[in-house]
């Protein structure tokens, strides 16, 4: 009988040890990945993600096949298949990392009654049940969690466990084979790939790291790391990366540089952060943290959300993080803030109307940061963005997109407005806008709100809540 290693949220070779676990078991070693029909009936189904993952786990094949292995793929419900491969004489005990979702959690239950199962951490660094309060309650503030993560014994580079080199082969069974991808346009920025993961991580703790604290926020550079895609499927795992954060911070030569290591890694513990949230309080996935802000009176604007969904919202910041993640899949935190805070405080409309447009259009679309920045934006979730902090789009704009490079890239019926005019092309001149190209009205729209009305709507809207609770 062989171990089943059961693949899902870590696709990778590096650093795993639900694969190492399976191995050091003894006998063959089943890398198994379950297509599960659930998968396009959950409201947060992404047909590109769902793309992207068909090629991460060809790719895995071929590093498996490297080392004498290779993918097994089945179709069901996992504990179905798991099942069968039971009664086949074919799997003894199912390895796999342990996950933080409702959903995920649901399945390792399911399959915990057919075959002896073996969950093991390695999503985060820290188990989402580690780091607690001294009575043990979870933290619901992320500066103490924080705090008390870098308390505990950091990890080094001896705690990274080495790819395999040989991988016992799962013997004469049928490989299965994965489906078709859906149509969509892959975004080239993303090579599908843990090797392709692992060079990105050693470029960018080998330079960029170090200006990363000061240009993190600027849109119109790519002053990040663009990880987030190879965190969702743990072609990367965050212990090795936070290693890496470490690494940089011991070299670093300046205090700059060293800021830039350290507020990386603090970007890596926000993630732990909302995982653990969505562990403790699963109800996070479809309710305000906070009870009292699901009493606000959301409008029901199905012409806003479309105009917010394809990017023609009037606001060039906004039109241009939005047409960008429809066309690649990926947006920077700053626009994400920025489109976040339109939506749900200038339109009014509910923030899960926002979560769901993300998880379907983000490459990392996660359960927890997803919901964990929608809530924070929104001011319903675990930490300390009040309700009142309302972004304004024409000042985000100007101050992290000063020349217009990332508006004019994705907007292109405004690359010729002057940059005096990009942020609010509403004021243009009648004579610029011929000059320019860009009749508003009619090459571009006009606001579809107007921003400081808008904002005293939502005041009012989240002040009648709170009264009512
Ligand atoms: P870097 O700046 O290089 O950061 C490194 C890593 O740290 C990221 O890859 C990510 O894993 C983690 N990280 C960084 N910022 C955050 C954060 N604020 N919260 C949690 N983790 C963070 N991130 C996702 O991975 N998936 C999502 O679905 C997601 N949805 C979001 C929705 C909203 C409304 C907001 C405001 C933020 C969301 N984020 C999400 C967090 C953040 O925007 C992305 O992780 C980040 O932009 C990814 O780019 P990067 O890899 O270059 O990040």
């Amino acid at each position: 009988m062989a171990q089943v290693w059961w693949i899902r949220r870590d696709a990778r070779l590096h650093d795993n040890p639900a694969l190492i676990a399976a191995i050091e078991a003894g006998g063959p070693v089943l890398p198994l990945f379950i297509v599960d029909p659930a998968f396009p009936r959950s409201p947060f189904f992404s047909e590109r993600r769902w793309a992207f993952l068909l090629d991460v786990l060809r790719s895995l094949d071929a590093d498996l096949r490297a080392r004498g292995s290779r993918l097994i793929v089945r179709r069901g419900d996992p504990s179905s298949v798991i099942g069968a491969l039971r009664a086949e004489g074919l799997a003894e005990t199912v390895f796999t990392q342990a996950d933080v979702s409702p959903l995920g959690r649901a399945r390792e239950r399911a399959v915990a009654e057919v075959a002896p199962l073996r969950a093991l951490q390695g999503l985060t660094v820290r188990p989402p049940d580690v780091v607690h309060k001294q009575d043990g309650d979870p933290y619901t503030v992320f500066t103490p969690y924080g705090r008390a993560w870098r308390n505990l014994p950091l990890p080094t580079a001896g705690d990274v466990l080495p790819a395999p080199e040989r991988i016992p082969s799962p013997g004469d069974l049928d490989d299965g084979e994965l489906p078709a991808n859906p149509e969509y346009r892959h975004a080239d920025r993303f090579p599908a790939s843990e090797a392709g993961a692992r060079a990105r991580l050693t470029a960018f703790a080998d330079g960029p790291i170090q200006d990363y604290a000061a240009g993190r926020n600027q849109l119109d550079t790519s002053m990040t790391s663009s990880l987030s895609p190879y965190f969702r499927f743990g072609l990367l795992s965050a212990r090795e990366a936070a290693v890496a954060a470490l690494q940089a911070r011991r070299r670093a030569r300046s205090d700059e540089a060293r800021r830039g290591a350290d507020t990386w890694l603090n970007e890596l513990i926000w993630r732990e952060f909302y995982a653990q949230i969505l562990y403790h309080f699963p109800r996070v996935r479809g309710a305000s943290f906070r009870p009292e802000y699901d009493r606000v009176q959301w409008r029901d604007d199905p012409d806003g959300l479309a105009a917010w969904q394809e990017g023609r919202t009037g606001y060039p910041v906004v039109d241009a993080a939005m047409r960008q993640l429809r066309e690649t899949g990926w947006i920077h935190n700053r626009a994400r803030m920025i489109v976040a805070s339109f939506l749900v405080k200038d339109l009014l409309i509910d923030w899960r109307a926002g979560e769901r447009w993300f998880m379907a259009h983000l490459l990392d679309g996660d359960p927890g940061s997803n919901n964990g920045g929608w809530q924070w934006t929104a001011g319903t979730g675990t930490d300390a963005a009040p309700y009142f902090r309302i972004f304004n789009p024409i000042t985000q704009s100007k101050k992290f997109d000063p020349e217009g490079a990332f508006i004019r890239r994705h907007v292109p019926e405004l690359r010729a407005v002057p940059v005096d005019y990009l942020h609010e092309p509403w004021k243009m001149p009648d004579a610029v806008q011929a000059e320019a190209g860009c009749r508003i009205g009619r090459d571009y729209p006009g606001p579809i709100v107007d921003h400081g009305a808008a904002r005293q709507r939502t005041l009012d809207a989240y002040a009648a809540a709170r009264e009512d609770s």
